[in-house]
């Protein structure tokens, strides 16, 4: 009987291993929990670092993925048991019951974006105008149609706090890489809607790093204010509902009182929902500081704790679709070796 391999999670990482593996020959099965294959990248619109639209790049790999004879996808499923046996696992899914076995699994059950709401002083939930990234972006691939929500008009200042549940003792430690870089991509597509809207950026540091510089570059060109500081408190100005940002700048050293039409919470990633448990039914470590699956230093896939399991993605901790994709590749290709590689095709 030919190996199998299985990738639990069908976001942009499971795709690209579930893709890869196809690709390469294997019978493979992609189980995803939700209704659809895509994740957080399905929300997104026009994404760094080249402005393509995510549908554009997920409707490319999804006409592959559902062309491949030998690749299953179970959606709204869910692993109930993995046993491990001699050269693999014995896998039962939920709801459905289905068992089979495989000999290597690709874990990519992703992050879950940070609830700004988490964080009482900032106000998301209770000041109208005070929204989060994946709400702009929202706004953002419907036709450009930015709208302060008190009253449906065009803003005539946007300021983005970055850091919003990371980096922080209160939430979550670590930084989560992507969030800078996705906030000056975001401040360019509203200067490009208007560049009379007033854009600031508060941060605490710019990580945009590697080529992702010339984005932070661009954006300065094209007026993006960058105001270094932490907000402590944001209000609302009740008869306006315009959104008032206290902060000390860290650079002239100046307590600040800022007022914007709408304020933007640029949120990080935290590990997903049921990936404690996942983690045990797989026998997989977490990483103790950030609570995302460890991976081997060596490869960066390699789970640990076990032979035949590789985690890809945004599940072994805050990845950029670019890294992300390489990271699942590579998944793909250590679990082709642990299948027995060129072997496990006769
Ligand atoms: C506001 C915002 C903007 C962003 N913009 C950009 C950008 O412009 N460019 C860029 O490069 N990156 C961007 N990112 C980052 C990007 O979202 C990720 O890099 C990308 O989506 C890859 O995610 P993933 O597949 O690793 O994880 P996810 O998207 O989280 O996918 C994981 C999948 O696994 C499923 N799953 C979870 N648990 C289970 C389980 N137990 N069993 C089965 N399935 C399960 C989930 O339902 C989900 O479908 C942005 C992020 C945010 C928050
Ligand atoms: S990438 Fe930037 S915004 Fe995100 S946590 Fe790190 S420093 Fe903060």
């Amino acid at each position: 009987m030919s190996k199998r391999a299985l990738v639990i999670g069908g976001g942009l990482s499971g795709i690209k291993a579930a893709l890869n593996l196809g690709q390469i020959g294997i019978e493979t099965i992609i189980v995803e929990r939700a209704e659809k294959l895509g994740g957080t990248f399905k929300k997104l619109g026009s994404t760094f670092p080249d402005g393509v639209d995510a549908r554009t790049y997920l409707k490319k790999y999804l006409q592959t993925l559902k062309s491949l004879q030998n690749v299953k996808i179970f959606t709204k499923t869910q692993m109930k048991s993995v046993t491990k046996v001699e050269d693999g696992f014995e896998v039962i899914l939920e709801p459905n019951g289905t068992s089979f076995k495989v000999e290597a699994i690709v874990v990519a059950i992703g992050y879950a974006p940070f609830d700004g709401s988490r964080i009482p002083n900032y106000g998301q939930g209770k000041i109208q105008n005070v929204i989060d990234s994946l709400e702009l972006v929202q706004m953002l691939r419907n036709g450009q149609n930015l709208k302060r929500p008190s009253d449906e008009t065009l803003p005539k200042s946007v300021t983005f706090i970055t850091c919003v549940g990371s980096r922080d003792k209160k939430t979550n430690e670590y930084c989560s890489s992507f969030c800078c870089t996705y906030t000056v991509h975001l401040a360019k597509m509203v200067k490009e809607i208007d560049k009379k809207i007033d854009v600031t950026i508060m941060y605490m540091d710019m990580r945009t790093f590697s080529s992702y510089e010339s984005l932070y570059q661009e954006a300065r060109e094209l007026g993006v204010k960058f105001l270094r500081g932490k907000p402590s408190m944001v209000f609302e100005e009740l008869d306006t509902h315009n959104v008032k940002i206290q902060v000390e700048n860290t650079i002239t050293q100046e307590f600040v009182l800022h007022e914007t039409d709408i304020a933007v919470l640029s949120i990080g990633a935290e590990p997903t929902e049921g990936s404690d448990e996942l983690g045990k039914i797989l026998g997989i470590t977490k990483d103790e500081k950030t609570g995302f699956f460890a991976v081997s230093r060596e490869d960066d896939v390699s789970a640990l704790g076990q032979e035949r399991i590789f985690i890809a993605g945004n599940a072994s901790g805050p990845k950029d679709t670019q890294y992300s994709l390489a990271q699942a590749s590579a998944a793909a290709m250590k679990a082709f070796i642990a299948l027995g590689g060129v072997n496990s095709l006769k």
